[in-house]
């Protein structure tokens, strides 16, 4: 079956969007270019399905190239509560919802979010959160997903005492009072290695592994926003790719999906590898692909752990430089590696000196390659690269290190919280990709939500609108102190060209899927946009508000009508 669609406004491999027409035939494109109907007749034969646009605008199926799916969905869950600014509201909040659902109904409560700067630099303690919960666990984690607040009694279900040894020392952990006792604030997923003692006494366990019903909102999500791959950052467990896989096998999945596992030192890689080599032969198929290794290289800005060149400007003694997983000797092994194993390597960093430790392990790893005759065949990506030093912005182009960036964190979505470590003029600085874009890296954009709260900033429309404008229409800054509620600098605005194509083809690269999509082009799969409006031409305001008319998978309407 051949499939025309005339008289519409496609976008072109080089970035522009210009009158033309689409014939594809089953999964693939035949033909993409002027709206000549001889040229297109001679490239969909005789008696093709036959479409007018009515100068409707069509774009490749868009690639999420970092994102969590399993995560969102396993989320569900979660309490969700309005964002408080003052403690005590936010304890009330707690304290009733916990009078309205009884221990026997929720025996654990896990509400998301406080803001990461509601407390000060000692965090918050089990006591305040004891006043609203004290009959069962209670946990409120941090807007920035990275830090937990745990009342009494979950500590004392943990079993999580002064005689506990953190999980990672200094980055994975429970804060202490100068007794060693912990003070109820816990830094990244410390918590989770002692979950299972609690739930064995309360006797329920969160829904753990996906089913096919879990997942459903989250695939449905992606097709009505156009998303037709991505890069799921973390694989959570073994039941994911089951579902995946089953869906795949029935022919619902819908999607192309690419996966990371993690690691977290040198010493277990090979051990994590096995892992990814064990999924790969299980789940592997058309759809589904694993050929990344995950690493955490640092926290984040607003928690202060993210690894910084400056101390902290809230450090009297200006030691603290933040955290770091590990330097460039052992990541360089690392890289060495996976490049023996022809895996990539997708690494999250935050802080500029996390960054320089990342290029410098490269570059280092690299010329150990080319010292040993071996081939470089593997991509690095740096995902975040939220603070950079100036220096350092030509770092990527000349290493070829790729770099990912979720739009949507471009406005006022995590606050001026990382101001508590980062002087204003750095913080200023925060967010650059235009100078890396000019020096030629390749930036591929995503929006690595985490859960179902925020599901709806995944619409990649809604992220490029922030991305180009610095305005969060939905967390803005104070238009008092940033007219408009715009976040500096002015020229870190990205155009919403660099930001189709780091959308669509930079994407598909990072993937290694550049040859199946990305681009409206002959011979690439019909994962195909039909938008209510051109993107280059609408408000900038309203590129959010952008509908997906038509959403087509391999040639098939997945969403929407033709
Ligand atoms: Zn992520």
């Amino acid at each position: 079956m051949t499939t025309v669609l005339r008289n519409a406004n496609l976008l072109a491999p080089e970035g522009q969007i210009k009158k033309g027409a689409l014939v594809y035939e089953g999964e693939t494109i035949v033909y993409a270019g002027a709206d000549d109907e001889k040229t297109w007749k001679a490239a969909a034969g005789a008696d093709p399905a036959l479409f007018d646009l009515e100068g409707r605008t069509v774009i490749p199926g868009f690639v999420d190239s970092h994102i969590h799916p399993a995560a969102v969905a396993l989320s569900s869950w979660h309490i969700k509560i309005p964002m408080f600014q003052k403690a005590e509201d936010l304890l009330s909040y707690i304290k009733d919802y916990a009078r309205e659902h009884p221990k026997e109904e929720v025996p654990f409560l896990y509400f998301e979010y406080y803001p990461t700067d509601m407390f000060d630099a000692s965090g918050p303690a089990k006591e305040l959160l004891d006043t609203a919960v004290s009959d069962r666990p209670c946990l409120c984690q941090d807007f920035g997903e990275h830090m937990h607040w745990v009342n009494s009694k979950m500590l004392e279900m943990m079993e999580v005492d002064e005689n506990t040894p953190d999980p990672v020392p200094g980055l994975e952990m429970f804060v202490r009072d100068e007794k060693g006792r912990p003070t109820g604030w816990v830094k990244e997923m410390a918590w989770l290695s002692f979950a299972d003692k609690m739930y064995e006494k309360i006797g329920w366990k969160p829904p753990q592994d996906l089913d096919t019903q879990s997942l459903a909102p989250v695939l449905d999500f992606f097709k009505e926003h156009g998303i037709t791959a991505v890069f799921d950052a973390v694989v959570e467990s073994r039941a994911q790719m089951e579902v995946l896989k089953k869906l795949d096998d029935q022919g619902q999945l819908k999607l192309y999906y690419d996966a990371a596992v993690r690691f977290w030192s040198y010493e277990d890689l090979p051990q994590k590898i096995a892992q990814l080599r064990d999924y790969q032969a299980q789940y592997g198929s058309k759809h589904i692909k694993l050929n990344t290794m995950k690493l955490f290289l640092d926290g984040t800005n607003e928690a202060g752990n993210g690894a910084l060149l400056n101390p902290h400007v809230n450090d009297p003694f200006g030691t603290n430089y933040g955290e770091i997983k590990m330097e460039e000797e052992e990541l360089k092994q690392c890289f060495l590696l996976c490049n023996q194993e022809g895996l990539d390597v997708h690494l999250h960093i935050v802080g500029d000196r996390a960054f320089r430790t990342g290029w410098k392990a490269v570059k280092a790893a690299k010329e150990e390659a080319a010292a040993q005759g071996a081939l470089w065949s593997i991509q690095i990506i740096f995902a975040h690269c939220e603070l950079v030093a100036p220096e350092d912005m030509a770092k990527p182009a000349e290493l070829g290190i790729s770099i990912n960036w979720s739009c949507h964190w471009s406005g006022g979505y995590f606050g001026e919280e990382a101001k508590n470590f980062i002087p204003e003029d750095r913080w200023n600085q925060m967010y650059q990709f235009n100078p890396m874009l000019e020096s030629g890296a390749q930036v591929a954009f995503s929006s690595d939500v985490v859960t179902y709260y925020e599901l709806e900033r995944a619409n990649p429309l809604f992220g490029m609108q922030i991305a180009n404008t610095r305005i969060d229409p939905q967390f803005p800054l104070s238009p008092e102190r940033f007219p408009e509620s715009r976040r500096p600098a002015e020229e870190a605005c990205i155009s919403m060209e660099n930001l189709l194509k780091g959308y669509t083809a930079a994407a598909a690269k990072q993937l290694h899927w550049e040859n199946k999509m990305g681009s409206l082009e002959a011979g690439k799969l019909a994962n195909l946009c039909i938008l209510s409006e051109d993107p280059l031409k609408a408000d900038l305001q309203k590129v959010k508000d952008i509908q997906f008319e038509t959403v087509i998978f391999e040639g098939e309407v997945i969403h929407g009508k033709l």
